[in-house]
């Protein structure tokens, strides 16, 4: 049933509305902040599903990364040299730009490194990262200005993992429940108006408007913007993909000596360490098909096999406990690259973050209220 909203709900927040952005992840929210800067006078308003952010953002690891040695290899075998680099430096400025938008201190930005590791049986990808270690240091020079991996000895507490591990001490971690709720409170401060447990169903074109569908409520928008990248494919006609990604962290561990985001298994699995606790995620790769959806949960398998990781391989000498277990939507495709377009006349968008939107997304959102 259509709700029935007072004379002020309809004038305060559904009329005159000069933007509306469909989505309050890092994008949505970034894109937001762009269209004030742009437009001081203007009126903001961003409709979200969720009672959270509810993709991506709210539910990531926090790695504040540009991508490990064995994926910029894998990539350089899928794009041109170019478009690696230019992806990498857009995510260097976008996690510069995060900073700066919200401050060290309120994302919990540590600087602690991040780390490659190869299982014992994995020759192939070891010999393949030391053999291309120089040529890709080179590539990436005149972003980073020095050399950005390094190798290291692996840490004595890990098991079944190769003696040589890659390090990148430009790589950091952050808070990613503090970043959203700074983002979320820089966006309020701005007078952007936020509404949550609004989806959007349908909208529809017109010569100076676009009427924005929330089920049996419609209304009038200038400009439509759509940040919603798991949730695009009938938007992008599938050219953004749903993949779900599965997460578990543990109970705090006493004397955790890991410190750091660590890439595992050609990135297949990845874990750092937060409030003395281990969260890891990973294993789509064991199922594909089934993680290519826009529902919310885990499978007994991915679950298992992470399980398994951490007794064997992260934590072999240690007693733990899982905590708790979520799972994120991310949007992916056949390129890396983000989708940033205009749709129509009065309608945009900016989707396909990949796993990598803590670094671009703060570019994505500019980029997307800068097409307007
Ligand atoms: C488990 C996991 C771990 C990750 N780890 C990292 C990491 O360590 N580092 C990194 O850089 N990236 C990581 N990522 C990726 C990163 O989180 C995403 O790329 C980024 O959050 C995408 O931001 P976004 O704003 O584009 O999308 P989202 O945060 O997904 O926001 C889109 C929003 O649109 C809303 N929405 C969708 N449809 C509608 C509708 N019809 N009406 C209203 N609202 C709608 C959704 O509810 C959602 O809140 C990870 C992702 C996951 C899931």
């Amino acid at each position: 049933m259509a709700v029935n909203f007072s004379y002020w709900e309809l004038k305060t927040w559904f009329t005159n509305i000069d933007f509306c952005i469909v989505g309050s992840g890092i994008v949505g929210l970034h894109a937001a902040l762009q269209l004030r800067k742009r437009f001081p006078n203007s009126k903001i308003l961003v409709l979200e599903k969720g009672t959270l952010p509810q993709g991506a953002s709210t539910k990531n690891a926090g790695f504040a990364c540009f991508g490990s040695l064995s994926e910029i290899i894998d990539d350089l075998q899928h794009h041109s040299e170019q478009q690696v680099i230019d992806l990498i430096k857009k995510r260097w400025a976008g996690l510069q730009l995060l900073r700066t938008n919200l401050g060290d201190q309120s994302i919990d930005f540590r600087p602690y490194g991040g780390y490659e590791l190869f299982l014992q049986n994995d020759d192939e990808t070891l010999a393949n990262c030391i053999s291309k270690l120089p040529a890709i240091n080179e590539l990436l020079q005149p972003v980073f200005e020095q050399d950005v991996f390094s190798f290291q000895k692996s840490a004595a507490c890990f098991n079944k993992i190769k003696e040589n591990t890659i390090f990148n001490h430009f790589e950091a971690q952050i808070d990613t429940g503090s970043m959203m709720q700074a983002l979320l409170k820089l966006a309020v401060s701005n007078n952007i108006l936020l509404l949550n447990h609004q989806t959007v169903t349908d909208f529809y074109e017109f010569e100076n408007r676009v009427e924005v569908a929330l089920g049996e409520h419609s209304f009038s928008v200038g400009k439509l913007l759509f940040a919603t990248n798991g949730f695009a494919g009938k938007l992008t006609n599938d050219e953004v993909k749903p993949a779900r990604a599965q997460v578990l962290i543990t109970d705090p561990i006493p004397n955790l000596i890991i410190k750091g985001t660590y890439h595992l298994d050609k990135g297949f699995y990845y874990f750092r360490n937060i409030d003395n606790r281990i969260l890891l995620g990973g294993a789509r790769n064991l199922d594909f098909d089934g993680e290519m959806t826009t529902e919310f949960g885990h499978t007994e398998n991915i679950q298992n096999n992470l399980e398994r990781m951490l007794k064997e391989v992260i934590l072999p000498r240690q007693d733990f406990k899982i905590a708790h277990r979520w799972s994120g939507i991310m949007g992916m495709g056949a390129q890396k690259n983000p989708i940033v377009k205009q749709l129509s006349e009065h309608v945009y968008c900016g989707v396909r973050l990949g796993g990598m939107g803590v670094a671009i997304g703060s570019i994505i959102g500019k980029e997307l209220a800068d097409l307007v």
